[in-house]
């Protein structure tokens, strides 16, 4: 580890965060109905009825040596076994509790996995826009961020790009799909096309090169999409996911790696990421909520209020003449920026209480990330002052 540059990780304030910092500020002087903060991915709607009763039946039943204690490394068998048997259901896999690591939500599944999958000076292609957090866990593993820009309007691969940046180095590339922060969702066909040009690039470069899919808003899709579950297009494929949006469980920290039983090195990866795990000083995933996880593994919160959100934000801003990423799944909008500096922007925003994030931390510069995981009334009152700033720039 380099002290330096964890010292200056620790004081750089990621631009969401100063938003935050500031919108705490703002609302103890205004009035926190008078902030319309848009800049966090906590989601706002809570946990299903059903899980809540699920936990405090498992808390007054249970022995708590067992529900409080250490869980075996890779996470508690029934919870495996659980996890596997929903997904081969849902999506008609063979995979079994082997093939599953539990874990501390997608950051740990990302940050284990890259430790596991990328050699000192080896690169991970990455697609902008992105998770801001990608680049510190890639450099963290040793590894080089290779950044591939998605285009407007649908940001979806562009192929040509992705090919020019591969190479004999690139030991991963990391698909986010649904896109924080764009809301964009790669079709089967951008999923189907990127396996055969992963497998290509293996070949010509004689070596694996692991695609990770970080997924943790797969279940926050919006208009009958069909999932495309990567492990079925190829067969290198670890997928990375939590339960922090889709149960809206965000700080209890609980997600799972999935290694492919197609790929014929998987027990070997298996056991990297194990052995990171056990580097990264994870001990166990949190033990009560691997309890739960046989209980709750079909439920997810009411997410036909961010479906609600989507509509009546896309809708009320492209008529006001902002241009928009239409967003399929997640629960981020991306506006574009009406002038070429979107810090200008996302600053003249707050002149009318407007609390959104400038794209630049997504590795792409002219765009504000607009989170609607916000109740439908902040959304709604919001209106008149994204009115006001369409009018500034006369839109
Ligand atoms: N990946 C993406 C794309 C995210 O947006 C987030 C959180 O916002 C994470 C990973 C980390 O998720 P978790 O809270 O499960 O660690």
């Amino acid at each position: 580890m380099n002290t330096k540059r964890m010292k200056e990780l620790g004081e750089k304030r990621s631009v969401i965060r100063e938003l935050f910092e500031y919108g705490t500020k703002r609302k103890a002087e205004i009035g926190a109905e008078n902030v319309f903060d848009f800049s966090l991915g906590n989601p706002s709607v809570p946990a299903p009825k059903e899980f809540t009763e699920e936990l405090c039946k498992i808390l007054e039943k249970e022995n708590p040596a067992f529900l409080h204690g250490y869980t075996s490394a890779p996470g508690d068998l029934s919870a495996r076994t659980a996890i596997a048997a929903d997904l081969n259901e849902r999506f008609g896999t063979a995979f079994g509790p082997e093939h599953l690591y539990l874990t501390c939500g997608a950051a740990a599944s990302l940050t284990i996995s890259l430790s596991a999958l990328v050699n000192e000076g080896e690169e991970v292609v990455i697609f902008a826009p992105f998770f801001p957090e990608y680049t510190v866990f890639i450099e963290t593993a040793g590894g080089k961020p290779v950044a591939v820009p998605c285009e407007w309007p649908d940001f979806q691969i562009n192929f040509e790009k992705l090919e020019a940046a591969l190479s004999e180095k690139t030991a991963a590339v990391i698909i986010n799909s649904p896109n924080n922060p764009s809301g964009a969702v790669f079709s089967e066909e951008s999923i189907a096309k990127l396996g055969k040009v992963l497998l290509r690039a293996e070949e010509k470069f004689g070596r694996k090169i692991y695609l990770i899919s970080d997924e943790p808003y797969r279940e926050l899709i919006y208009d009958e999409e069909k999932y495309p579950f990567v492990t079925k297009y190829y067969k290198d494929a670890v997928i990375c996911y939590s339960w922090s949006k889709s149960l809206s469980l965000p700080g209890e920290r609980i997600g799972y790696i999935l290694v492919s039983p197609e790929n014929e090195e998987w027990k070997n990866l298996y056991s990297g990421i194990c052995g990171a795990g056990r580097a990264l000083g994870f001990v166990c995933a949190p033990a009560l909520f691997q309890h739960i996880i046989p209980k709750c593994v079909k439920m997810t919160s009411d997410i036909s209020v961010y479906k609600q959100n989507r509509d009546l934000l896309y809708n009320a801003l492209t008529k006001m003449g902002f241009e928009a990423v239409y967003p399929k799944g997640a629960f981020y909008l991306f506006v574009k920026s009406p002038e070429p500096d979107a810090n200008a922007f996302c600053e003249k925003a707050k002149k009318y209480e407007l609390l959104i994030v400038p794209s630049d931390d997504f590795g792409i510069p002219g765009f504000a990330r607009v989170s609607y995981c916000v109740s439908s009334e902040q959304i709604e009152r919001s209106l008149p002052s994204f009115k006001k700033l369409a009018e500034e720039y006369s839109l």
